[in-house]
């Protein structure tokens, strides 16, 4: 053995010591998962058979029991719905933005937005990087269309974190230009893929406030507007159909392993049922329900005895209001049980990396010491104060410890909420090892508490 190789074999030897102790459980795990990639299978069916699930609607219900029957196969108890009243937009069927040239820009409704006058609504448009820059417009804006576009920041190397730093445009841009009086706004999608699909998501204007069409562009139309612009003023015309309708009935979908020991603390599992109209919501969030019920179908599987309750839960209407995770929360708060951990996956189904966690620097060792475990699964670390999740965060009350996955992010923007969030953008081997790091967490915060 040539000196480095041994040397490098001699550093091997303290991870590989404390990794054996944690062997029988994550041997087995990985064997399992890896073998039948059962979180690959569920996704055919919710992302690839049910397909696009907006709140409200009827392949949203579908997913509801689609929920309810696969946790019925999968033999879990105490399986029940959680009521929430879910808001119901829908698209419409026609979305044109054409330049005064005819030239077509491409793009797709946010969610929220009004529709346009029948015959469409033609405006000029002022370019803008910033809602302080939009609200300097000042009586400017009267009447124009407002086009916010500030593109992602690409010396960020976490594509969170560049979502973080230009989503303000998209969540309130279109609320600024209301108050403005402007006529609409035009986002740059919430991408760094220069291509032409547009990204929808949801935007939010002030209860009561006056509302606006706004529609994202893709990157290819919003370079092309921007272009334009820089030759002179430009004029653009939109047309759009969507609707608010009335609030509709929906449900979180819960069941469980109940603990042997500890029945009433409760460790959660989870991902969001509903995803957006466009794509089939396959890493948005179909990866984080499918890996939620994997990691428990798996525990069930190899006939393991939780000591506290393992549950999943299906969240509703993550995507524009959060009312199943504020129905979850309300329940939990009556419910006569602790939850002391609530985790999340919704960063897409990508090779996991590590796990965002509330727990704060000083107390990260609570959790720093299942790492040998997780390792084998290619998680190398947890987050102190990092994020956890829209569905689970409205637990913390409950003093639960609150988690996220943080899969690998190079390409999650690349399909979010567009026509190209589809299955065949996920890899079945990287989806299990997320569902395999979700199981290991969930089983030893189960058997050693937290
Ligand atoms: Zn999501």
């Amino acid at each position: 053995m040539r000196l480095t190789a041994l040397l490098f074999a001699a550093c091997l030897v303290p991870i590989a010591s404390a990794q054996n102790r944690y062997d029988p459980i994550v041997n087995p795990l990985k064997a399992k998962g890896l073998g039948e990639l059962g979180a690959y299978k569920l996704l055919q069916e919710l992302s690839g058979g049910i397909g696009p699930r907006l709140s409200g609607s009827l392949n949203a219900q579908r997913a509801v029991q689609w929920g309810m029957e696969t946790m019925e196969e999968m033999g879990l108890q105490k399986i029940h719905l959680v009521p929430c009243e879910v808001p119901h937009w829908v698209r419409g069927d026609v979305e044109d933005l054409t330049m005064a040239d005819g030239t077509k820009l491409t793009c797709c409704a946010l969610g929220g937005s009004i529709a346009t006058p029948e015959d469409g609504l033609e405006a000029e448009v002022i370019e803008v990087h910033s809602l302080d820059e939009a609200r300097k417009l000042g009586d400017k804006a009267k009447g124009k269309f407002i086009f916010y576009n500030r593109p992602f920041d690409s010396s960020l190397v976490n594509t969170f974190a560049q979502y973080g730093t230009a989503g303000d445009q998209r969540f309130l841009g279109p609320a600024v230009a209301a108050k403005l009086g402007a006529a609409g706004a035009l986002v740059r999608s919430m991408t760094g893929d220069a291509d032409d699909v547009p990204h929808t998501g949801a935007t939010t204007f002030e209860k009561g406030g006056s509302k606006v069409p706004c529609v994202a562009l893709s990157i290819i139309a919003a370079n092309k507007l921007s272009e334009a612009l820089k030759a002179g003023p430009a004029k653009v015309k939109l047309t759009l159909k969507c609707e608010t309708l009335p609030d509709t009935p929906s449900f979180d979908v819960v069941g469980e392993i109940t603990g042997s020991e500890k029945p009433n603390e409760v460790i959660v599992m989870g991902g969001h049922l509903d995803s957006w109209d466009k794509g089939r919501g396959a890493h948005d969030d179909g990866a984080g329900v499918t890996e939620s019920l994997e990691a428990l179908r798996l525990i069930k599987n190899l006939g393991w005895h939780p000591k506290r309750t393992i549950r999943v839960v299906l969240f509703m209407n993550e995507e524009n209001g959060g009312r199943g995770a504020a129905a979850y929360a309300d329940y939990a708060k009556t419910a006569n049980e602790k939850h002391i951990a609530a985790m999340e996956s919704d960063s897409g189904g990508f090779a996991p990396r590590g796990f965002g966690t509330s727990l704060k620097k000083r107390d990260i060792g609570r959790v720093n010491k299942w790492l040998p475990a997780l390792s084998v699964f290619e998680i190398d670390h947890f987050t102190p104060e990092g994020e956890g999740g829209a569905d689970v965060d409205p637990l913390a009350p409950t003093k639960a410890v609150i988690f996220g996955l943080e899969p690998e992010s190079q390409r999650y923007f690349d399909y979010h909420h567009s026509d190209k969030d589809t299955i065949d953008k996920v890899n079945p081997r990287e989806l299990e090892l997320g569902a395999l790091s979700m199981a290991t967490l969930a089983w030893l915060i189960s058997e050693d508490g937290l």
